[in-house]
């Protein structure tokens, strides 16, 4: 179990380090930003939607190597994947990240198993989840921020 939790480890620091789909969209047709105010960790999602399809998804933020890692690790979880899809698979990572999964569903989650870990450490469960709120705030945006202008960030709490 050693082994696995230090390939786990491996696995978050080089997201961090090189994270995916880390760009802007330059015309996404969803977009919001997400902020957790006990680590400073800031967020920024795009989505480019084909119907109910996400098409393409990308992020910007700051914070530390877990939240980095998080939405990195989601954003390649989620091309090609329905709201619907994404929504359960968030459940399932939320489940894994505050330790009420089963280890069978753990097998389940991919690459993403790589932060079951962070269940032991209570203070970093919304670096994890960040990036997953926020997409949930981008997804439910129905494109009201283009008509109420910019909003506040959510935050995870
Ligand atoms: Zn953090």
């Amino acid at each position: 179990m050693a082994d696995l939790r230090d390939m786990y480890q491996e696995v978050i620091l080089e997201h961090a380090k090189a994270p995916r789909n880390y760009r802007a969209l330059e015309t996404p047709d969803r977009k919001a930003e997400g902020f957790n105010p006990l680590c400073g960790d800031r967020c920024t999602i795009y989505l480019m939607m084909q119907g109910d399809v996400i098409d393409d998804i990308s992020f910007q933020g700051s914070g530390c190597a877990i939240s980095r890692a998080s939405a990195s690790m989601m954003t390649q979880s989620l091309k090609g994947k329905t709201t619907r899809e994404a929504e359960e698979l968030f459940q399932n990572f939320h489940n894994m990240v505050t330790g009420r999964n089963h280890h069978d569903q753990e097998a389940q989650m991919g690459k993403l198993a790589a932060l079951a870990g962070v269940s032991a450490f209570p203070t970093r469960v919304k670096c994890a989840t960040l990036a997953w709120h926020t997409l949930q705030a981008a997804l439910h945006d129905e494109r009201e921020g283009e008509r109420k202008g910019e909003r506040e960030p959510i935050t995870t709490e």
